[in-house]
């Protein structure tokens, strides 16, 4: 059988997921039906609607799962329905969103990581050296505007994404890398030789794990804080 007979009408890539139906046993994909049925839209091969309750097609899932499909982002790798998800979100030549607000660019984390390295963003990402101290004004924690700032730190050929945002009385931080993961360090020094540190592993960008992010509260970062400023330090090294 042909694997292109597993292709989804709608978004013509294979039904690696559950497989669903409408009433006279025409496939659709999961999302798409999710959708379709949004929409009020009927079935793409019948134009009939399809059923209030989804009916999934078991035999057809069945089936799928003794074939192989090939990666969607043309790395040449094949797999069962049941490892495509998991690949197709790891692969490296999987594209993913320039973190850039309004920005439209996509690419591969290599391609991104160059698209924010080149002038494009000038004035939207800043870069940094690979360890540096940060002041901030504890006077941001008040303020209602959400201020997101991207920030490139590079150390020859590693580089790290820090994305930094006061909200509701809080700053956070996150570290996403591009190829090989790192260790961060982040440190809060005060008055009297006091210290708070904060370390972690970095995540892959669009990734969504925990401890690659740091919040500092308004109370710890007024607790930190000298004249009207605090400030931290951040290193990063390979794991
Ligand atoms: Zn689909
Ligand atoms: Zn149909
Ligand atoms: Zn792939
Ligand atoms: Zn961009």
């Amino acid at each position: 059988m042909p694997s292109g007979a597993f292709d989804c009408p709608i978004c013509f890539e294979p039904m690696a997921g559950h497989i669903f139906q409408c009433k006279e046993g025409h496939p659709i994909c999961g999302e798409c039906l999710t959708k379709t049925k949004t929409r009020h839209d009927n079935c793409p091969s019948c134009r009939g609607p399809f059923p209030a309750e989804d009916m999934r097609n078991r035999g057809m899932e069945q089936l799928a799962e003794t074939m192989h499909f090939d990666c969607r982002w043309g790395c040449g790798a094949s797999w069962r329905p049941s490892e495509l998800e998991e690949h197709c979100r790891n692969c490296e030549l999987r594209q993913v969103k320039c973190p850039v607000q309004d920005c439209p660019h996509r690419g591969t984390l290599f391609d991104l990581r160059q698209h924010l390295e080149v002038d494009l963003h000038h004035g939207q990402v800043c870069h940094l050296p690979w360890s540096s101290r940060l002041h901030m004004k504890t006077s941001a924690f008040s303020r209602n505007l959400v201020a997101m700032k991207l920030k490139l730190i590079r150390h020859e050929d590693m580089a790290v994404l820090m994305r930094q945002e006061f909200k509701d009385n809080m700053l956070t931080l996150s570290f996403s890398h591009f190829d090989l993961p790192f260790k961060y360090t982040l440190k809060l020094t005060g008055g009297r030789d006091r210290e708070c540190i904060f370390t972690g592993r970095t995540k892959e960008l669009e990734a969504n794990e925990g401890g690659a992010m740091v919040w500092i509260p308004k109370a710890l970062g007024t607790d930190f804080r000298v004249n009207d400023e605090f400030s931290f330090t951040m290193s990063f090294e390979a794991v």
